[in-house]
C-alpha cells in the first residue's frame, strides 16, 4: 500500500518527469510508477503512452542497475536516464467495425485503419512487438 502522499488529488501516484520515480516524502530511485496507475499533466489515459513508459522504465532500471554496479553516484546515475514524459499526442479508437486515429496532427478513419492499426486482436501483437515480447 502507497503512503497517502505518495498520491494526487484523484488517487494517481506522483511520479517525477524524468524517470518517473514516486515523487513525495517517501521518494526514492527504486519505485516506479507508468501507465494509468501515474498521474500525468492532463489528456486522457492511453495504451500507447502506457506502452511508452513501460518500455522507458525497462530502460531506466537496467540503466541504474548498471551505475550502480559501476560505482557511480546518484546523480550521474540520473543522466543517463530517457525521460518518458511526453504529453499524449496520438489517439486510436475502435468504433464498432471501425476505427479512427489521430497521430502528429492529422486523422484517419475506416475499416482499413482499425486493420492497420489493431489488427485481428485489437493491437495486442503490436504490443507485444513494441515491447520486444514474440509469442
Ligand atoms: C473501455 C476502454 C477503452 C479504451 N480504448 C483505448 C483505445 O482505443 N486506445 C488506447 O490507447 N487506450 C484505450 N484505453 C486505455 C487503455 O486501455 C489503458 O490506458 C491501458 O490499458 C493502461 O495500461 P496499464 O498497463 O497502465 O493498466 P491496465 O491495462 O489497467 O493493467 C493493469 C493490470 O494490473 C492488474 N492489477 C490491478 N491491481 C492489481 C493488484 N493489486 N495486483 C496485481 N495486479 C493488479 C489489473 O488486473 C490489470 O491487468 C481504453 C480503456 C478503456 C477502459
Amino acid at each position: 500500500m502507497l503512503p497517502p502522499d505518495t498520491l494526487d488529488g484523484k488517487g494517481f501516484v506522483k511520479v517525477s518527469p524524468l524517470g518517473l520515480f514516486v515523487s513525495s516524502s517517501h521518494s526514492n530511485d527504486s519505485v516506479f510508477a507508468v501507465g494509468d496507475v501515474a498521474s500525468s499533466a492532463g489528456g486522457i489515459k492511453l495504451a500507447s503512452t502506457a506502452i511508452r513508459g513501460g518500455r522507458g522504465i525497462a530502460f531506466n532500471i537496467a540503466s541504474l542497475i548498471l551505475c550502480r554496479e559501476n560505482g557511480l553516484s546518484s546523480e550521474e546515475a540520473s543522466k543517463t536516464l530517457m525521460n518518458i514524459a511526453m504529453p499524449n499526442d496520438a489517439l486510436k479508437l475502435v468504433i464498432g467495425g471501425t476505427a479512427a486515429a489521430y497521430t502528429q496532427g492529422r486523422s484517419t478513419w475506416g475499416v482499413d485503419v482499425k486493420q492497420k492499426v489493431f489488427g485481428e486482436d485489437m493491437a495486442l501483437s503490436h504490443g507485444l512487438r513494441a515491447l520486444g515480447v514474440t509469442s
